[in-house]
Formats: C-alpha cells, sequence, structure tokens
C-alpha cells in the first residue's frame, strides 16, 4: 500500500537524519529512506570528529565557524550521549605549516588556547610546533544519526528513479509532496552535475589500548581521545574515486604509522576497520536548496551555451543537501536548519549555500562535454 509523506528523504547519513530531525520538529510527516540503512555511508565511516575550520577568512571559514556553533549548543543538550566534548587541538604538519598556523591564528574566531611544544609532550603527544586546541570540539558517535532519526520512519529501498504524478513525487512505493535528496557522493537520481559533487575516499581503523590520551587531534590524519579503552584513526585522501574502494586491515597500516610518529602507539591493536566516501565540490561549500531543470533550461534557452543567462527554472518541490566535504559533522545541522525552515515555512535559506551559484560555471564548460 502507498503511504503519503509530506517529505522523503533519501539518504540517511548526518546529512538525511540532520533534515528529517529537524522536518519532524516543524510537525512535517517525514519518511527517511536508505538503501543500507542509518549512517551506512560515509558518517558510519566517518571518525566524525567535530572540528573547526583553521585558515584565512575566506567564506568558507566564516561558514564554518558559524555552523560550529550552532551545532556545538545542539550537540551539547540534545546528543550528549553521542557527542563527546574532548577538545581538539591542531597541529601543524611541518615547518611550512607552521608558519601558517602564525597567520591562521589571526582569524580564529572561537574560543581555543596555544599548547607549546613542552605542553605537548606532558600529554604524551610530539611536536616540534606549537598547537591550537579548541576545547569546544570533540568527536560524534555516528550513532547521533540514529538518535536524530527516532520516532521518524525509516525505509531500507534502493530507490532507482523518481517522478512527478498529479503533483505528488513518487518514491519507491511512497510518494511526497517533497523530496530531499542527501545521497552522498551517489548522484545520479536527476541531473545534477551542474553541482560537480565528487567521492574521495577514506577509512579509519578502530585500536583497542590503554595509552591516556584525553584530547583528539588533527595532523595530516585524525586521532580521537581515548574513550572506554578505544582510540579511532582516520583520514580521507585526496582521491577521486567512482565507487567505495573495498575495506580491508591493510588500508589502516598507513594510519597507524603516521600516527605513531605523534603518539605512542606500541600497544595499539586493531579492532575495526570502516572505509567510505565523502562528497565534496569544486567550491568545497555546501550545497543546499532547490534543484536547476537542466534539461529544460538547456532545451529553453537558445543561447545559453554562448553565456547568455536566462531565468533559472527549478524542479518543483525537490531539494539537496549534499557536498559537506571532510566537516559533514560540522554543517549538516546548520544547513539541515536552513532546508527544514524553507521547506515548512518557506523562509530563505542561507544564500551561500545555494546551488546555483555553480550551474553558469558549469554550463560556460557544457558545450565541450
Ligand atoms: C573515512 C572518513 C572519515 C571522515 N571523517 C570525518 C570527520 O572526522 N569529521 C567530519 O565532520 N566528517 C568526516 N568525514 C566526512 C563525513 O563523513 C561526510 O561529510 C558525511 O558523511 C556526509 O554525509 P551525507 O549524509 O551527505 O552522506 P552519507 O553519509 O554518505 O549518506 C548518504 C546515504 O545515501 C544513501 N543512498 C545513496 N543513494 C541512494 C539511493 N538511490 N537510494 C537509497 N539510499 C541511497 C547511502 O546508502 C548513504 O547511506 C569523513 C568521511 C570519511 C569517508
Amino acid at each position: 500500500m502507498k503511504h503519503h509523506y509530506d517529505t522523503i528523504v533519501i539518504g540517511a547519513g548526518i546529512a538525511g537524519c540532520s533534515t528529517a530531525y529537524f522536518l519532524k520538529q516543524k510537525n512535517q510527516k517525514v519518511l527517511l529512506v536508505d538503501k543500507n540503512g542509518i549512517a551506512s555511508g560515509g558518517s558510519g565511516a566517518a571518525g566524525a570528529f567535530f572540528s573547526p575550520k583553521v585558515g584565512i577568512n575566506l567564506p568558507i571559514k566564516q561558514l564554518s565557524d558559524e555552523a560550529f556553533l550552532f551545532a556545538h549548543d545542539l550537540y551539547k543538550k540534545h546528543f550528549n550521549g553521542h557527542f563527546f566534548q574532548s577538545g581538539i587541538l591542531r597541529i601543524p604538519k611541518d615547518a611550512k605549516d607552521a608558519q601558517k598556523f602564525e597567520i591562521y591564528r589571526r582569524y580564529i574566531t572561537l574560543k581555543h588556547e596555544i599548547y607549546t611544544p613542552q605542553m605537548l609532550k606532558e600529554l604524551g603527544i610530539q611536536s616540534d610546533f606549537e598547537a591550537i586546541l579548541f576545547p569546544q570540539a570533540g568527536i560524534c558517535n555516528p550513532s547521533i544519526c540514529e538518535q536524530m532519526a527516532q520516532g521518524i520512519e525509516l525505509d531500507l529501498s534502493d530507490i532507482k528513479e523518481l517522478y512527478q504524478e498529479n503533483g505528488f513525487w513518487i518514491c519507491g512505493k511512497h510518494s511526497a509532496k517533497n523530496i530531499v535528496l542527501a545521497t552522498g557522493y551517489e548522484t545520479d537520481l536527476l541531473d545534477i552535475r551542474y553541482m560537480s559533487i565528487k567521492g574521495i575516499w577514506g577509512n579509519r581503523g578502530d585500536f583497542k589500548t590503554d595509552l591516556k590520551l584525553d584530547f583528539s587531534m588533527h595532523k595530516n590524519i585524525s586521532i580521537s581521545a581515548n574513550f572506554d579503552g578505544v582510540i579511532k584513526i582516520g583520514a580521507t585522501h585526496e582521491l577521486d574515486v567512482e565507487e567505495a574502494i573495498p575495506c580491508d586491515d591493510k588500508s589502516v597500516t598507513g594510519l597507524l604509522e603516521k600516527a605513531s610518529s605523534l603518539i605512542d602507539s606500541s600497544d595499539f591493536e586493531l579492532i575495526g576497520t570502516h572505509c567510505g566516501m565523502r562528497a565534496s565540490n569544486r567550491d568545497y561549500m555546501p550545497v543546499v536548496g532547490k534543484i536547476i531543470d537542466v534539461e529544460y533550461m538547456l532545451q529553453n534557452s537558445p543561447n545559453i551555451l554562448d553565456g547568455r543567462k536566462y531565468p533559472l527554472k527549478y524542479i518543483p518541490n525537490i531539494y539537496v543537501h549534499n557536498a559537506l566535504g571532510a566537516r559533514g559533522f560540522v554543517f549538516a545541522l546548520y544547513c539541515a536548519n536552513e532546508l527544514a525552515n524553507h521547506i515548512a515555512t518557506d523562509k530563505a535559506i542561507d544564500a551561500r549555500l545555494d546551488p546555483d551559484r555553480l550551474f553558469y560555471n558549469w554550463i560556460r564548460k557544457a558545450k565541450y562535454i
């Protein structure tokens, strides 16, 4: 039997679960759909470090700081058993990076403290350079996605097509007024090539150890504090791949080697390996909002490929929440709240997230594609 919803969210990673969470708060009848279950994609593989961006004052850093504070508040208030505020030390990779950190410090707006190499040594961390501690940062357990999805119906289906009938979307066995695509690196349900979303592969190893480590840290890899005798080490690599690379224990050897230059990993025993893909786009900003009807634009805008601009036509009542990059657990809640407000109350979405910004850049090159 077909069930009808206000909104169906496809993809139950941190993007989909947080969107469903905010929509439910707005009294929407919501269905979450995922082919493999909650946090089965990149969100389950993630070390899920909740870590601020360090850098110069670019729009991405400003957005990241705002999203960090927004999510921090909610994680502390409503998701305490799934968020651990261990603090995160940001450690420069090398002397050149340390020089950059000197500059970056001017732009830090979040609470922070400087740790000298001697202070780090007392914590059991080897570094020739000063590090920056962000005490509000920490680790999310991917179980936070399940907590967000509590009380929301879940359908375990692999959606192969979407179409509209009498003004409603048909999605597998169900129908809805609105659809949200939160499918991570898999983007073949609609033509959204203009958003240039690509998958980047990464892995994480979980190690049993007695090492006392109170802070989490990030250098060229991320290392968690010791929670209940387990330290997680993770990284996503700059590797564009079409499909996720299978996971094996060998793939985390490199991570452990890198960790060994920072901390004493001599008693580390591998107890779990996780691999997955994260989705990023060209400008590293999330994409949240309406979806342009690319086919219509190409067919009905005679000189669009020569650079002429036309009013944009959108596919009705379908939205995207994607390209959260290496900071899914920082960006998702802010983005989800913006999108849920828009769907439920028609409030405009933060313009910085608007995928439209990518359309004319893409169309300029489209005639060569
Ligand atoms: C190894 C690794 C380490 C990472 N570390 C961190 C970190 O420390 N901190 C951080 O903030 N971020 C980290 N990230 C990035 C973070 O994981 C991503 O930003 C985040 O997972 C994106 O969430 P998402 O919901 O957009 O995508 P995903 O979690 O990938 O969710 C997409 C979901 O859509 C489902 N789906 C796709 N197509 C369909 C379909 N047709 N029908 C039904 N279901 C479908 C998939 O099954 C999947 O569950 C890491 C990523 C990886 C891979």
